[in-house]
């Protein structure tokens, strides 16, 4: 995650009118890297490390067991890989 990622993210919620400063924007972007450096460590320690068998894909994965036991791939950022996943048609 960039600050020019997180400058976008934040504009297109209309956060922009906040007009925060380049200070505060690196803040919420240092923030936010510890934060899934923290979801990523977890991860790696509740799961299994995988990479996705989409062709066109190939990212990292972490598979997970839901509370009802059923295994889901969540991107190393905690996302569901399948809202991320640019081969997701071929899964379903
Ligand atoms: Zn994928």
């Amino acid at each position: 995650m960039t600050l020019e990622h997180i400058a976008r993210a934040l504009a297109e919620q209309g956060i922009e009118s906040l007009a925060l400063t380049k200070a505060q924007i690196a803040q919420l972007a240092k923030d936010w890297q510890r934060q899934e450096r923290a979801i990523a460590r977890l991860l790696r320690q509740v799961g299994d490390e995988g990479k996705c068998r989409g062709s066109d894909c190939g990212k990292p994965i972490v598979w997970i067991k839901t509370r009802l036991g059923k295994p889901q791939p969540l991107d190393p950022n905690g996302e569901p890989h399948h809202a991320t996943c640019s081969d997701v048609r071929k899964f379903r």
